[in-house]
């Protein structure tokens, strides 16, 4: 029978603190809170002793193996179930978990990528326990299996993974931010983090249609489609409500993630049909990244149950909205202050105003960085199509925040804008004050009251690698403004001077208009904003010498591991591109072109019947005629595409290559594709090999 899911299940899979404190020995328990909470190296004779009481605990909830679960640079999770069965001598057999089996494990590395970071002969990787992230028991058909969250490195110490840079921003993060609070006289806090909530969007379909799309299975979108009758014009999807399917599917996908402690907290339709959003509470940015990664895992493994199919693309269908991640990002301390609320009079708080203008400075200063992290071949199909923000980084501090910085560099009272009551005129409604800003939804890096939510992510990506160079990123800011306070001599005065400069030096980046807007686009190329449009052009931000100065300075990435990044994403991009090329002349060439014969011929021999019963001139004949020109232009579209994926191959590509592949190679597929739209549009729905639109869109039971 299934269990059934209380509240008191919360968290019951996950080898949390509550149970650390129960199954560890006093002293045990403190060194490793230590260990966790302040960041400090790990003893071996530690991890002996929360090995066993990990093993201990996992067993008794029938858990019989365990694997490191690590984030390769692949863009997914990768386990390796061991069990802990050992043998012994008189041939039976014992449950075995060392402190080494806990801390460490060895992987070959070589088929992850790595940006030619390694040769196979010393490919050599391991997994090394990240304490601070909890191990969790999951549960499925396998049984039950310990996953011990794991940083991914090669024999030489080079991160090949999401998580190692990640956990080295934060500790850049910390370090700068105590130096700030500690000028303010703050001497309690002894750690500070970012903190991370992350909205996803996604799309469920039925299981039979994505089964029956090649496109949809090998490369995560439709590359064919017709435009259906109706789309999303009628906004009746947004906040709609739920079928009963979706809804029982949303309700087994809270109560698996809250077994494994993720609090996943709000659930909706989205704008398109059959699209949706699952948001968890936010917490420290290391745990989130594991989270979300985890939610998109479950997110899977329960639309099967359903006869479903989870799409995470970042675009699976063209005509309707894509998915995208917000990521919700804010500093706080250990003693729980947020370090971006602004509180009642943002004007006389100091440490809040220096908090917003690093990030203020990191965001203009590092905005293709920036825009960069988020980049991949799925995204590019999403930033700027008028749905998800622009390619274009500005940001969005509301007027009331960003009037009390513009006063205090312009040298203006602040005139703190009333509490607005909004009131409804209709007596038995309750007067509600409303926000002092409005929010800008068309802005991607906008300020949330006392967070930002950055909304350029892509729905399938790992949020990792953004708020690596978002805590990095602040950090280098911090770090300048912390060397300023230091020597000063007149702490109120440099304050102003930060503030000052900052507004002046960065102000370009503040725009409060309409993101989607072709008016912004040729603004921002006025105002000197970088605009980058695809993967790409956004690579060389990468291996930028400004980028590697900040990380380098910062021991996050070596200049090594930079190209290596550099290289996996034009690899990873060039890759995407060839399986769909691929895929498409497969599709065509197996599946559509057979269907638009078969249709043809079967309008001749019905020509062939109204010429016997003379009625030669149906009309029929111009159907073919008009089949017959779509696939002269297929054949020719085919060969020219074929053509362009000769110059592309190659192992390692060139940046060159990458180009020919975005400018060349996809807009010839995009031909392709609209050849075989209009293919679909005369021809008879008994013919056509697969789902269409509306059946993928409109069909589900
Ligand atoms: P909306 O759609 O209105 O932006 P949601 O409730 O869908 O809001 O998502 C907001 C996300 O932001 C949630 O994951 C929430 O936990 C997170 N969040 C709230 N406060 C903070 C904060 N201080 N720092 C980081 N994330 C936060
Ligand atoms: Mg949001």
């Amino acid at each position: 029978m299934k269990e059934h899911v209380t509240y008191e299940n919360f968290g019951m899979n996950v080898f949390d603190d509550r149970v650390m404190r129960e199954r560890l020995p006093k002293d045990t328990y403190k060194s490793l809170r230590k260990v966790i909470d302040q960041n400090l190296p790990l003893d071996p004779s530690l991890a002996e002793v929360v090995a066993n009481a990990m093993k201990d605990w996992a067993i008794s909830r029938g858990a019989t193996h365990y694997t490191h679960w690590f984030q390769p640079l692949n863009g997914c999770t990768a386990e390796k179930h061991e069990s802990f069965l050992s043998p012994n001598k008189d041939g039976g057999a014992i449950m075995e978990f060392s402190g080494k089996m806990l801390t460490q494990g060895e992987s070959d590395a070589s088929s992850f990528p790595s940006g030619g970071l390694r040769a196979t002969f010393e490919a050599r990787g391991y997994t090394m326990w990240d304490p601070t992230s909890p191990a969790f028991l999951k549960e499925d058909k396998s049984g039950v299996t310990l996953c011990i969250p794991t940083a991914f490195c090669s024999y030489t110490g080079e991160a090949l993974d999401e998580k190692t840079p990640l956990l080295r921003s934060g500790r850049a993060l910390n370090t700068q931010a105590l130096r700030i609070l500690r000028l303010f006289g703050d001497h309690m806090v002894t750690r500070v983090s970012a903190n991370v909530g992350v909205e996803q969007e996604y799309f469920l379909i039925d299981l039979d249609d994505y089964k029956a799309r090649m496109d949809l299975m090998l490369t995560g979108r439709t590359l064919f489609g017709a435009k259906p009758p109706k789309c999303q014009e009628m906004d009746d999807y947004y906040f709609a409500m739920l079928d009963e399917r979706i809804a029982s599917f949303m309700k087994e996908l809270d109560e698996e993630l809250w077994k494994m402690g993720v609090s996943a907290k709000t659930k909706h339709n989205e704008a398109a049909p059959c699209q949706h959003e699952l948001a968890p509470i936010f917490s420290v940015d290391n745990i989130a990244a594991d989270q979300n990664q985890l939610i998109m895992e479950t997110m899977h493994k329960v639309a099967q149950r359903y006869n479903l199919a989870c799409l995470l693309h970042e675009k699976p269908f063209q005509y309707v909205n894509g998915s995208g991640k917000h990521n919700n990002w804010s500093i706080s301390t250990d003693t729980g202050v947020n370090l971006l609320e602004p509180g009642k009079n943002p004007y006389d708080n100091a440490k809040f105003l220096v908090f917003l203008c690093a990030v203020i400075k990191a965001v203009d200063t590092h905005a293709g960085l920036l825009r960069a992290s988020t980049a991949s071949a799925g995204n590019d199909h999403r930033l700027g199509a008028g749905e998800a923000p622009p390619a274009i980084i500005s940001m969005f501090l509301g007027e009331e925040i960003l009037a009390v910085i513009k006063n205090i560099a312009k040298n203006r009272e602040n005139n703190p804008s009333d509490n607005r009551i909004l009131d409804f005129g209709v007596e038995t409604l309750p007067r509600v004050s409303a926000d002092s800003n409005d929010r800008n939804r068309t802005s991607p890096f906008a300020f949330t009251g006392n967070k930002f939510e950055f909304r350029m992510l892509g729905s399938s990506m790992s949020v990792s690698w953004t708020n690596t160079v978002l805590n990095l990123t602040v950090a280098q800011a911090l770090d300048e403004f912390a060397t300023m306070l230091e020597v000063s001599t007149d702490f109120d005065a440099t304050i102003k001077e930060i503030i000052t400069t900052t507004y002046q030096q960065h102000k370009r980046i503040f725009f409060d208009g309409n993101g989607y807007s072709q008016e912004w686009v040729e603004e921002a190329a006025r105002r000197g904003l970088p605009n980058l449009t695809d993967t790409v052009s956004c690579a060389a931000a990468l291996i930028d010498p400004k980028t590697t100065e900040l990380f380098e300075h910062y021991g996050v990435y070596t200049n090594g591991e930079l190209h290596a990044k550099y290289q996996v994403m034009l690899e990873t991009y060039m890759k995407n591109r060839m399986i769909e090329a691929n895929t498409m002349v497969y599709m065509v060439q197996r599946q559509l072109y057979p269907a638009a014969v078969n249709y043809a011929r079967d309008l001749m021999q019905t020509q062939q019947c109204f010429a016997n019963f003379d009625m030669a001139d149906s009309g029929v004949m111009e159907k073919v005629s008009h089949i017959r020109s779509l696939l002269l232009d297929s054949d020719r579209t085919v060969a020219f595409l074929k053509e362009k994926m000769q110059q592309v191959k190659g192992a390692s590509p060139t940046l060159k290559q990458a180009e020919i592949c975005a400018q060349e190679m996809l807009p010839i597929m995009e031909q392709l594709r609209r050849i075989w739209d209009e293919m679909e549009t005369i021809t008879s729905k008994q013919y056509w090999p697969f789902p269409d639109y509306f059946e993928m869109l409109f069909g589900r039971d």
